[in-house]
Protein backbone atom coordinates (compact mmCIF):
# COMPACT_ATOMS: atom_id res chain seq x y z
CA UNK A 1 0.00 0.00 0.00
CA UNK A 2 1.19 3.87 -0.82
CA UNK A 3 -0.19 6.74 -0.57
CA UNK A 4 0.96 10.49 0.41
CA UNK A 5 1.28 12.36 3.57
CA UNK A 6 2.10 15.72 4.08
CA UNK A 7 4.49 15.49 0.52
CA UNK A 8 6.31 12.31 2.25
CA UNK A 9 5.92 8.31 0.62
CA UNK A 10 3.86 6.64 2.65
CA UNK A 11 4.02 2.82 2.92
CA UNK A 12 2.85 0.31 5.25
CA UNK A 13 5.50 -1.82 4.59
CA UNK A 14 8.32 0.63 4.17
CA UNK A 15 11.70 -1.03 2.03
CA UNK A 16 14.78 -0.13 4.94
CA UNK A 17 17.99 -0.58 3.80
CA UNK A 18 21.19 -1.16 6.08
CA UNK A 19 24.46 -0.35 4.62
CA UNK A 20 27.23 -1.66 6.75
CA UNK A 21 26.93 -5.24 8.42
CA UNK A 22 28.65 -3.90 11.35
CA UNK A 23 27.92 -3.42 15.25
CA UNK A 24 25.76 -0.35 14.30
CA UNK A 25 24.34 -1.83 11.22
CA UNK A 26 23.69 -5.21 12.87
CA UNK A 27 21.99 -3.50 15.60
CA UNK A 28 19.57 -1.67 13.05
CA UNK A 29 18.64 -4.46 11.10
CA UNK A 30 17.67 -6.61 14.47
CA UNK A 31 15.62 -4.29 15.73
CA UNK A 32 14.06 -3.46 12.00
CA UNK A 33 13.24 -6.93 11.80
CA UNK A 34 11.38 -7.39 14.79
CA UNK A 35 8.94 -4.76 13.49
CA UNK A 36 6.36 -6.36 11.94
CA UNK A 37 5.55 -4.96 8.50
CA UNK A 38 9.20 -3.77 7.54
CA UNK A 39 10.97 -4.58 4.75
CA UNK A 40 14.45 -4.91 5.99
CA UNK A 41 17.98 -5.63 3.77
CA UNK A 42 21.53 -5.32 4.80
CA UNK A 43 24.13 -4.51 2.12
CA UNK A 44 27.31 -5.35 3.46
CA UNK A 45 30.69 -4.72 1.26
CA UNK A 46 32.52 -7.39 2.59
CA UNK A 47 32.13 -11.40 2.77
CA UNK A 48 31.34 -10.98 6.66
CA UNK A 49 29.52 -9.12 9.43
CA UNK A 50 31.25 -7.63 12.38
CA UNK A 51 33.14 -4.30 10.50
CA UNK A 52 35.72 -3.23 13.03
CA UNK A 53 34.52 -6.20 15.28
CA UNK A 54 36.87 -8.80 13.81
CA UNK A 55 38.24 -12.02 15.42
CA UNK A 56 40.79 -14.59 14.04
CA UNK A 57 42.02 -17.81 14.24
CA UNK A 58 45.86 -17.81 14.84
CA UNK A 59 48.60 -18.68 17.03
CA UNK A 60 46.30 -21.94 17.76
CA UNK A 61 44.05 -19.50 19.64
CA UNK A 62 41.83 -16.12 18.83
CA UNK A 63 43.31 -13.04 18.56
CA UNK A 64 41.41 -9.74 18.15
CA UNK A 65 42.53 -7.41 15.03
CA UNK A 66 39.90 -4.46 15.96
CA UNK A 67 38.14 -3.89 19.33
CA UNK A 68 39.76 -6.15 22.04
CA UNK A 69 37.54 -4.77 25.28
CA UNK A 70 34.05 -4.10 26.64
CA UNK A 71 34.57 -0.62 27.66
CA UNK A 72 32.71 -0.64 31.25
CA UNK A 73 31.31 -4.03 31.49
CA UNK A 74 28.43 -2.89 33.84
CA UNK A 75 24.66 -3.03 33.51
CA UNK A 76 24.31 0.38 31.55
CA UNK A 77 26.89 -1.36 28.91
CA UNK A 78 24.34 -2.57 25.84
CA UNK A 79 27.67 -4.62 24.59
CA UNK A 80 27.84 -6.12 27.97
CA UNK A 81 24.29 -6.92 27.92
CA UNK A 82 24.09 -8.77 24.73
CA UNK A 83 27.22 -10.44 25.42
CA UNK A 84 25.56 -11.94 28.37
CA UNK A 85 21.96 -12.60 26.93
CA UNK A 86 24.04 -14.65 24.22
CA UNK A 87 26.10 -16.30 27.37
CA UNK A 88 29.38 -15.47 25.90
CA UNK A 89 31.07 -13.96 29.04
CA UNK A 90 33.12 -15.83 31.65
CA UNK A 91 32.45 -15.87 35.53
CA UNK A 92 34.72 -13.34 36.26
CA UNK A 93 33.68 -10.81 33.75
CA UNK A 94 30.01 -11.24 34.74
CA UNK A 95 30.84 -10.90 38.71
CA UNK A 96 28.97 -7.72 40.21
CA UNK A 97 32.78 -6.81 41.44
CA UNK A 98 34.21 -6.50 38.37
CA UNK A 99 30.94 -4.80 36.87
CA UNK A 100 31.84 -1.99 39.77
CA UNK A 101 35.51 -1.31 39.53
CA UNK A 102 36.34 2.23 38.48
CA UNK A 103 39.09 3.23 36.35
CA UNK A 104 37.97 6.30 34.81
CA UNK A 105 39.30 5.11 31.05
CA UNK A 106 42.69 4.68 32.10
CA UNK A 107 45.00 1.90 30.88
CA UNK A 108 46.62 -0.15 33.60
CA UNK A 109 50.20 0.00 34.72
CA UNK A 110 52.69 -2.13 33.03
CA UNK A 111 54.47 -5.30 34.77
CA UNK A 112 57.80 -4.40 33.10
CA UNK A 113 59.00 -0.95 31.69
CA UNK A 114 62.13 -1.38 29.59
CA UNK A 115 63.98 1.53 27.82
CA UNK A 116 65.79 1.97 24.38
CA UNK A 117 69.11 1.25 26.47
CA UNK A 118 68.21 -1.49 27.61
CA UNK A 119 67.61 -1.18 30.98
CA UNK A 120 64.42 -2.08 32.91
CA UNK A 121 63.23 1.10 34.34
CA UNK A 122 62.01 1.57 38.09
CA UNK A 123 58.35 1.27 38.09
CA UNK A 124 57.94 3.40 41.42
CA UNK A 125 59.17 6.31 38.76
CA UNK A 126 56.65 4.63 35.62
CA UNK A 127 53.96 5.01 38.47
CA UNK A 128 54.99 8.66 39.85
CA UNK A 129 55.02 9.57 35.65
CA UNK A 130 51.59 7.84 35.57
CA UNK A 131 49.95 9.58 38.04
CA UNK A 132 50.71 13.21 36.77
CA UNK A 133 49.60 12.10 33.20
CA UNK A 134 46.33 11.17 34.31
CA UNK A 135 45.80 13.54 36.91
CA UNK A 136 46.50 15.86 33.70
CA UNK A 137 44.32 14.35 31.74
CA UNK A 138 41.62 14.14 33.93
CA UNK A 139 42.21 17.76 34.82
CA UNK A 140 40.93 18.49 30.59
CA UNK A 141 37.71 17.25 31.65
CA UNK A 142 37.15 20.69 33.78
CA UNK A 143 37.05 22.54 30.16
CA UNK A 144 33.32 20.91 28.97
CA UNK A 145 31.07 23.72 28.25
CA UNK A 146 33.64 26.49 28.38
CA UNK A 147 33.18 29.41 25.74
CA UNK A 148 36.80 29.46 25.78
CA UNK A 149 39.99 27.73 26.55
CA UNK A 150 43.24 28.01 27.34
CA UNK A 151 44.80 26.32 24.10
CA UNK A 152 42.83 23.96 21.24
CA UNK A 153 44.05 20.94 22.23
CA UNK A 154 44.43 18.16 24.67
CA UNK A 155 47.65 18.06 23.76
CA UNK A 156 49.08 21.63 24.16
CA UNK A 157 46.98 21.66 27.23
CA UNK A 158 48.98 18.73 28.94
CA UNK A 159 52.23 19.98 27.46
CA UNK A 160 52.26 23.35 29.48
CA UNK A 161 51.33 21.73 32.11
CA UNK A 162 54.10 19.72 32.07
CA UNK A 163 56.33 22.59 31.19
CA UNK A 164 55.57 24.09 34.48
CA UNK A 165 55.69 20.89 36.60
CA UNK A 166 59.18 20.67 34.90
CA UNK A 167 60.65 23.74 36.91
CA UNK A 168 59.79 22.28 39.75
CA UNK A 169 60.94 18.88 39.43
CA UNK A 170 64.00 18.53 42.09
CA UNK A 171 65.26 15.44 40.14
CA UNK A 172 68.75 14.98 38.88
CA UNK A 173 69.11 15.66 35.13
CA UNK A 174 68.66 12.29 33.79
CA UNK A 175 66.08 11.39 35.88
CA UNK A 176 63.99 14.14 34.40
CA UNK A 177 65.50 13.70 31.11
CA UNK A 178 64.02 9.82 31.68
CA UNK A 179 60.68 10.87 33.24
CA UNK A 180 60.00 13.12 30.21
CA UNK A 181 60.74 9.79 27.88
CA UNK A 182 58.20 7.85 29.87
CA UNK A 183 55.79 10.75 29.31
CA UNK A 184 56.27 10.49 26.30
CA UNK A 185 55.15 6.83 25.94
CA UNK A 186 51.89 7.74 28.09
CA UNK A 187 51.19 10.38 24.94
CA UNK A 188 51.45 8.01 22.45
CA UNK A 189 49.56 5.26 24.46
CA UNK A 190 46.89 7.92 24.61
CA UNK A 191 46.89 8.40 20.82
CA UNK A 192 46.12 4.94 20.49
CA UNK A 193 42.97 4.99 22.67
CA UNK A 194 42.02 8.52 20.84
CA UNK A 195 43.14 7.01 17.27
CA UNK A 196 44.68 9.93 16.33
CA UNK A 197 47.90 10.93 15.50
CA UNK A 198 48.90 13.31 17.94
CA UNK A 199 47.25 14.33 20.85
CA UNK A 200 47.40 18.09 19.53
CA UNK A 201 44.89 17.36 16.92
CA UNK A 202 41.92 16.31 19.97
CA UNK A 203 40.08 19.24 20.78
CA UNK A 204 40.27 20.40 24.27
CA UNK A 205 36.83 22.00 24.69
CA UNK A 206 35.00 18.73 23.96
CA UNK A 207 37.41 16.29 25.33
CA UNK A 208 35.51 15.69 28.57
CA UNK A 209 32.30 14.53 27.15
CA UNK A 210 33.51 11.18 26.50
CA UNK A 211 31.26 9.10 29.05
CA UNK A 212 32.98 6.32 30.92
CA UNK A 213 30.63 3.52 32.18
CA UNK A 214 31.70 1.91 35.68
CA UNK A 215 33.41 -2.07 35.34
CA UNK A 216 36.79 -3.41 34.80
CA UNK A 217 37.12 -3.87 30.80
CA UNK A 218 37.24 -7.18 29.97
CA UNK A 219 37.28 -9.71 26.83
CA UNK A 220 35.54 -12.38 24.77
CA UNK A 221 37.96 -15.48 25.34
CA UNK A 222 36.01 -17.04 21.94
CA UNK A 223 36.56 -13.69 20.00
CA UNK A 224 34.42 -10.43 20.44
CA UNK A 225 33.33 -12.04 16.55
CA UNK A 226 30.96 -14.00 18.26
CA UNK A 227 28.66 -11.54 19.35
CA UNK A 228 28.08 -10.12 16.25
CA UNK A 229 27.98 -13.57 14.42
CA UNK A 230 25.13 -14.33 17.12
CA UNK A 231 23.53 -10.66 16.20
CA UNK A 232 23.77 -11.88 12.47
CA UNK A 233 22.41 -15.61 12.86
CA UNK A 234 19.52 -14.21 14.42
CA UNK A 235 18.37 -12.14 11.74
CA UNK A 236 16.06 -13.80 9.20
CA UNK A 237 17.50 -15.55 5.85
CA UNK A 238 18.37 -13.61 3.18
CA UNK A 239 18.11 -10.25 5.08
CA UNK A 240 21.81 -9.37 4.35
CA UNK A 241 23.74 -8.96 1.01
CA UNK A 242 27.19 -9.97 1.25
CA UNK A 243 30.18 -8.67 -0.93
CA UNK A 244 27.63 -5.84 -2.03
CA UNK A 245 29.92 -2.31 -1.82
CA UNK A 246 27.10 0.56 -2.32
CA UNK A 247 28.55 2.97 -4.73
CA UNK A 248 26.08 5.68 -4.37
CA UNK A 249 23.09 6.67 -2.85
CA UNK A 250 20.49 8.71 -4.79
CA UNK A 251 18.20 10.70 -2.82
CA UNK A 252 15.13 12.93 -3.26
CA UNK A 253 13.43 11.11 -6.05
CA UNK A 254 11.06 8.82 -7.42
CA UNK A 255 12.12 5.71 -8.22
CA UNK A 256 10.55 2.66 -8.81
CA UNK A 257 10.81 -1.21 -8.80
CA UNK A 258 10.46 -3.58 -11.30
CA UNK A 259 9.08 -5.88 -8.86
CA UNK A 260 6.01 -3.48 -7.87
CA UNK A 261 5.84 -0.65 -10.20
CA UNK A 262 2.75 0.56 -8.51
CA UNK A 263 5.00 1.63 -5.93
CA UNK A 264 7.42 5.12 -5.46
CA UNK A 265 10.18 5.51 -3.39
CA UNK A 266 12.38 8.57 -2.56
CA UNK A 267 15.85 6.57 -2.44
CA UNK A 268 17.90 4.24 -4.42
CA UNK A 269 20.82 2.48 -3.70
CA UNK A 270 23.20 1.90 -6.45
CA UNK A 271 25.84 -1.42 -5.74
CA UNK A 272 29.25 -1.10 -7.39
CA UNK A 273 28.24 -4.62 -9.53
CA UNK A 274 25.48 -2.39 -10.95
CA UNK A 275 22.18 -3.70 -8.78
CA UNK A 276 19.89 -1.05 -7.26
CA UNK A 277 17.83 -1.04 -4.46
CA UNK A 278 15.12 1.44 -4.74
CA UNK A 279 13.88 2.16 -0.81
CA UNK A 280 12.12 4.23 1.26
CA UNK A 281 14.70 4.70 4.36
CA UNK A 282 18.34 3.68 4.26
CA UNK A 283 20.43 3.35 7.30
CA UNK A 284 24.05 4.48 6.58
CA UNK A 285 26.53 2.90 9.56
CA UNK A 286 29.57 2.98 6.97
CA UNK A 287 32.85 4.53 9.10
CA UNK A 288 33.38 8.09 9.00
CA UNK A 289 36.93 7.37 7.25
CA UNK A 290 34.58 6.00 4.32
CA UNK A 291 32.68 8.88 4.22
CA UNK A 292 35.40 11.18 4.69
CA UNK A 293 37.23 9.25 1.49
CA UNK A 294 33.73 8.82 -0.76
CA UNK A 295 30.83 11.17 0.44
CA UNK A 296 31.10 13.44 -3.01
CA UNK A 297 30.67 10.19 -4.93
CA UNK A 298 28.29 8.24 -2.21
CA UNK A 299 25.32 10.98 -1.97
CA UNK A 300 23.53 12.44 -5.07
CA UNK A 301 22.50 14.99 -4.81
CA UNK A 302 25.66 15.77 -2.38
CA UNK A 303 24.87 16.19 1.03
CA UNK A 304 23.74 19.42 2.43
CA UNK A 305 26.89 22.17 2.85
CA UNK A 306 26.99 21.68 6.93
CA UNK A 307 26.86 18.03 7.25
CA UNK A 308 29.79 17.81 4.39
CA UNK A 309 31.72 20.23 6.16
CA UNK A 310 31.17 18.36 9.76
CA UNK A 311 32.68 14.92 8.00
CA UNK A 312 35.43 17.05 6.99
CA UNK A 313 36.17 18.71 10.52
CA UNK A 314 35.74 15.61 12.65
CA UNK A 315 38.89 13.31 13.31
CA UNK A 316 39.49 9.62 12.19
CA UNK A 317 42.86 8.42 12.65
CA UNK A 318 44.21 4.85 12.69
CA UNK A 319 45.30 2.61 15.74
CA UNK A 320 47.06 -0.65 14.73
CA UNK A 321 47.57 -3.77 16.33
CA UNK A 322 50.95 -5.83 15.64
CA UNK A 323 50.57 -9.33 17.23
CA UNK A 324 53.96 -11.03 17.70
CA UNK A 325 54.02 -15.24 17.97
CA UNK A 326 57.08 -15.79 19.67
CA UNK A 327 58.36 -20.08 20.62
CA UNK A 328 59.20 -19.33 24.18
CA UNK A 329 58.28 -16.08 26.41
CA UNK A 330 61.56 -13.69 27.22
CA UNK A 331 59.15 -12.26 29.68
CA UNK A 332 58.01 -13.47 33.18
CA UNK A 333 55.49 -15.53 34.04
CA UNK A 334 53.12 -13.14 35.73
CA UNK A 335 53.91 -10.39 33.36
CA UNK A 336 50.72 -8.85 31.89
CA UNK A 337 52.13 -5.49 29.95
CA UNK A 338 55.43 -4.95 28.52
CA UNK A 339 56.18 -1.19 28.13
CA UNK A 340 58.80 0.88 25.69
CA UNK A 341 60.47 3.67 26.95
CA UNK A 342 62.28 5.12 23.94
CA UNK A 343 65.14 7.28 25.60
CA UNK A 344 65.80 11.09 24.46
CA UNK A 345 62.13 11.57 23.30
CA UNK A 346 60.01 14.19 25.15
CA UNK A 347 56.58 15.59 24.53
CA UNK A 348 57.98 18.43 24.49
CA UNK A 349 60.31 18.26 21.31
CA UNK A 350 59.21 17.48 17.58
CA UNK A 351 60.65 14.44 16.23
CA UNK A 352 61.92 15.44 12.66
CA UNK A 353 62.62 12.33 11.14
CA UNK A 354 62.00 10.00 8.27
CA UNK A 355 59.03 8.11 9.24
CA UNK A 356 61.39 4.64 7.92
CA UNK A 357 63.85 5.44 10.88
CA UNK A 358 62.03 6.13 13.44
CA UNK A 359 58.35 4.66 12.89
CA UNK A 360 58.71 1.44 15.47
CA UNK A 361 59.68 4.56 18.40
CA UNK A 362 55.65 5.24 18.67
CA UNK A 363 54.65 1.59 19.20
CA UNK A 364 54.25 1.57 22.70
CA UNK A 365 54.32 -1.67 23.99
CA UNK A 366 52.60 -5.04 24.37
CA UNK A 367 50.05 -6.88 25.97
CA UNK A 368 50.99 -10.12 27.18
CA UNK A 369 48.06 -12.93 25.56
CA UNK A 370 46.98 -15.63 27.79
CA UNK A 371 49.23 -18.51 26.50
CA UNK A 372 47.88 -20.31 23.20
CA UNK A 373 48.49 -23.80 22.04
CA UNK A 374 52.17 -24.25 21.75
CA UNK A 375 52.51 -20.15 21.39
CA UNK A 376 53.21 -17.28 23.39
CA UNK A 377 51.94 -14.02 21.98
CA UNK A 378 52.43 -10.06 22.91
CA UNK A 379 49.80 -8.01 21.27
CA UNK A 380 51.60 -4.16 20.66
CA UNK A 381 49.56 -0.93 19.71
CA UNK A 382 50.77 1.32 17.43
CA UNK A 383 48.84 4.84 16.43
CA UNK A 384 48.96 7.79 14.11
CA UNK A 385 50.89 7.93 10.53
CA UNK A 386 53.83 5.91 11.91
CA UNK A 387 50.66 3.31 12.04
CA UNK A 388 50.02 3.75 8.83
CA UNK A 389 53.33 4.12 7.69
CA UNK A 390 54.02 0.45 9.38
CA UNK A 391 50.97 -0.72 6.99
CA UNK A 392 53.07 -0.15 4.21
CA UNK A 393 56.17 -2.15 5.11
CA UNK A 394 56.39 -5.91 4.23
CA UNK A 395 55.46 -8.36 7.26
CA UNK A 396 59.21 -9.60 7.28
CA UNK A 397 60.79 -5.80 6.86
CA UNK A 398 58.29 -5.34 10.37
CA UNK A 399 59.20 -8.65 11.94
CA UNK A 400 63.08 -7.36 11.83
CA UNK A 401 62.70 -4.08 12.49
CA UNK A 402 60.63 -5.60 15.89
CA UNK A 403 63.38 -8.19 16.40
CA UNK A 404 66.10 -5.30 16.15
CA UNK A 405 63.81 -3.13 18.66
CA UNK A 406 63.43 -6.15 21.37
CA UNK A 407 67.22 -7.20 21.19
CA UNK A 408 68.13 -3.43 21.93
CA UNK A 409 65.19 -2.68 24.99
CA UNK A 410 65.74 -6.40 26.74
CA UNK A 411 69.74 -5.87 26.18
CA UNK A 412 70.01 -9.40 24.46
CA UNK A 413 71.27 -9.06 21.12
CA UNK A 414 70.63 -12.78 20.99
CA UNK A 415 66.74 -12.86 21.63
CA UNK A 416 65.14 -14.82 19.53
CA UNK A 417 62.52 -12.93 17.12
CA UNK A 418 58.82 -13.51 16.68
CA UNK A 419 58.45 -16.37 14.83
CA UNK A 420 55.72 -15.25 12.78
CA UNK A 421 54.04 -11.66 13.33
CA UNK A 422 49.56 -10.88 12.36
CA UNK A 423 48.86 -7.14 12.58
CA UNK A 424 46.15 -5.18 11.67
CA UNK A 425 45.74 -2.52 8.40
CA UNK A 426 43.07 -0.27 9.64
CA UNK A 427 44.35 2.40 7.47
CA UNK A 428 43.96 0.63 3.91
CA UNK A 429 41.01 -1.04 4.84
CA UNK A 430 39.16 0.45 1.69
CA UNK A 431 35.47 0.42 3.67
CA UNK A 432 37.11 1.53 6.85
CA UNK A 433 40.03 3.84 6.42
CA UNK A 434 41.20 4.56 9.41
CA UNK A 435 40.42 2.91 13.02
CA UNK A 436 38.10 5.42 15.17
CA UNK A 437 36.79 8.88 15.32
CA UNK A 438 37.91 11.67 17.70
CA UNK A 439 36.65 14.97 18.17
CA UNK A 440 39.32 17.19 16.67
CA UNK A 441 40.70 20.57 16.75
CA UNK A 442 38.18 23.17 14.90
CA UNK A 443 34.95 20.54 16.08
CA UNK A 444 32.39 19.84 18.66
CA UNK A 445 30.17 17.44 20.34
CA UNK A 446 27.31 19.64 18.24
CA UNK A 447 28.85 18.39 14.99
CA UNK A 448 28.80 14.77 16.02
CA UNK A 449 24.77 15.14 16.23
CA UNK A 450 24.89 17.12 12.90
CA UNK A 451 26.43 13.91 11.31
CA UNK A 452 23.48 12.09 13.20
CA UNK A 453 20.77 14.33 11.80
CA UNK A 454 18.59 12.30 8.84
CA UNK A 455 18.18 13.78 5.84
CA UNK A 456 16.36 15.70 3.82
CA UNK A 457 16.14 18.56 7.33
CA UNK A 458 13.44 20.06 5.60
CA UNK A 459 10.63 18.39 6.85
CA UNK A 460 8.02 19.41 4.11
CA UNK A 461 9.96 16.93 1.98
CA UNK A 462 9.83 13.35 2.35
CA UNK A 463 11.10 12.52 6.12
CA UNK A 464 13.96 10.45 7.07
CA UNK A 465 15.23 9.39 3.41
CA UNK A 466 18.97 8.89 4.74
CA UNK A 467 19.66 8.10 8.29
CA UNK A 468 23.12 8.36 10.32
CA UNK A 469 23.92 5.74 12.64
CA UNK A 470 28.33 4.31 13.39
CA UNK A 471 30.34 5.32 16.22
CA UNK A 472 31.13 8.48 14.88
CA UNK A 473 27.31 9.66 15.16
CA UNK A 474 27.71 8.62 19.06
CA UNK A 475 27.94 12.33 21.36
CA UNK A 476 29.26 10.70 24.24
CA UNK A 477 30.48 6.95 23.49
CA UNK A 478 32.26 7.73 20.17
CA UNK A 479 34.80 5.34 18.97
CA UNK A 480 33.39 2.68 21.01
CA UNK A 481 31.13 -0.78 20.40
CA UNK A 482 29.01 0.53 22.79
CA UNK A 483 28.58 3.63 20.82
CA UNK A 484 28.06 1.82 17.52
CA UNK A 485 25.41 -0.33 19.13
CA UNK A 486 23.33 2.43 20.61
CA UNK A 487 23.83 4.51 17.14
CA UNK A 488 22.15 1.57 15.23
CA UNK A 489 19.16 1.34 17.49
CA UNK A 490 18.51 4.53 17.50
CA UNK A 491 18.22 5.39 13.99
CA UNK A 492 15.92 2.00 14.05
CA UNK A 493 14.09 3.77 16.91
CA UNK A 494 13.79 6.74 14.96
CA UNK A 495 11.70 4.65 12.01
CA UNK A 496 9.76 2.40 14.16
CA UNK A 497 8.41 5.92 16.01
CA UNK A 498 7.39 7.48 12.71
CA UNK A 499 5.67 4.38 11.34
CA UNK A 500 3.99 4.26 14.72
CA UNK A 501 2.65 7.37 14.65
CA UNK A 502 1.77 7.50 11.15
CA UNK A 503 0.20 4.32 11.84
CA UNK A 504 -1.78 6.30 14.55
CA UNK A 505 -2.72 9.09 12.45
CA UNK A 506 -3.79 6.96 9.61
CA UNK A 507 -6.32 5.13 11.88
CA UNK A 508 -7.81 8.71 12.91
CA UNK A 509 -7.97 9.70 9.52
CA UNK A 510 -10.31 6.10 9.05
C1 LIG B 1 42.19 -1.55 16.30
C2 LIG B 1 40.87 -1.24 16.92
C3 LIG B 1 40.67 -1.48 18.25
C4 LIG B 1 39.45 -1.19 18.85
N1 LIG B 1 39.25 -1.48 20.17
C5 LIG B 1 38.04 -1.29 20.72
C6 LIG B 1 37.78 -1.74 22.03
O1 LIG B 1 38.64 -2.35 22.67
N2 LIG B 1 36.55 -1.52 22.55
C7 LIG B 1 35.58 -0.85 21.85
O2 LIG B 1 34.48 -0.64 22.41
N3 LIG B 1 35.80 -0.43 20.60
C8 LIG B 1 36.99 -0.65 20.01
N4 LIG B 1 37.21 -0.28 18.72
C9 LIG B 1 36.17 0.48 18.01
C10 LIG B 1 35.02 -0.42 17.54
O3 LIG B 1 35.56 -1.53 16.88
C11 LIG B 1 34.14 0.38 16.61
O4 LIG B 1 33.73 1.59 17.25
C12 LIG B 1 32.87 -0.36 16.20
O5 LIG B 1 33.11 -1.71 15.93
C13 LIG B 1 32.30 0.35 14.98
O6 LIG B 1 31.12 -0.27 14.55
P1 LIG B 1 30.29 0.37 13.35
O7 LIG B 1 29.16 -0.55 13.08
O8 LIG B 1 30.02 1.79 13.62
O9 LIG B 1 31.32 0.38 12.11
P2 LIG B 1 32.04 -0.83 11.38
O10 LIG B 1 32.26 -1.95 12.32
O11 LIG B 1 33.23 -0.27 10.70
O12 LIG B 1 30.97 -1.32 10.32
C14 LIG B 1 30.76 -0.63 9.11
C15 LIG B 1 30.48 -1.67 8.02
O13 LIG B 1 30.17 -0.97 6.82
C16 LIG B 1 30.71 -1.68 5.75
N5 LIG B 1 30.82 -0.76 4.61
C17 LIG B 1 31.66 0.29 4.45
N6 LIG B 1 31.47 0.89 3.27
C18 LIG B 1 30.45 0.22 2.67
C19 LIG B 1 29.79 0.36 1.43
N7 LIG B 1 30.12 1.30 0.53
N8 LIG B 1 28.80 -0.51 1.11
C20 LIG B 1 28.42 -1.49 1.98
N9 LIG B 1 29.04 -1.67 3.18
C21 LIG B 1 30.03 -0.82 3.52
C22 LIG B 1 32.05 -2.16 6.26
O14 LIG B 1 32.56 -3.23 5.50
C23 LIG B 1 31.67 -2.55 7.71
O15 LIG B 1 31.29 -3.91 7.78
C24 LIG B 1 38.41 -0.60 18.08
C25 LIG B 1 38.60 -0.39 16.72
C26 LIG B 1 39.81 -0.70 16.13
C27 LIG B 1 39.99 -0.48 14.67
Amino acid sequence: MEGSSGGRFYSRNPTILVIGGGIAGLGAAQRLCRHQGFRTQLLEATDRCGGRIRSESAFGGVVEIGAHWIHGPSKNNPIFQLALEYGLLGEKEMSEENQLIEVGGHPGLPSVSFSSSGKDVDLKLVEDVANLFYTLLDQTREFLHMAETPVASVGEFLKEAIHRHLSEWTDNEETKKLKLSILNTFFNLECCVSGCHSMDLVALGPFGEYAMLPGLDCTFTEGYEGLTNCMMTSLPKNVILFNKPVKTILWNGSFRDEHSPKERFPVQVECEDGEKFPAHHVIVTVPLGFLKEKMTTLFSPQLPHRKADVIRKMGFGTNNKIFLEFEAPFWEPDCQQIQVVWEDTSPLIDVRAELQDIWFQKLVGFIVLPPMESAYVLCGFIAGHESEFMETLSDEEVRSSLTQVLRRITGNPQLSGPRSILRSKWHSAPYTRGSYSYVAVGSSGDDIDILAQPLPTDSLSSQFQILFAGEATHRTFYSTTHGALLSGWREADRLISLYDSETQQQKFKL
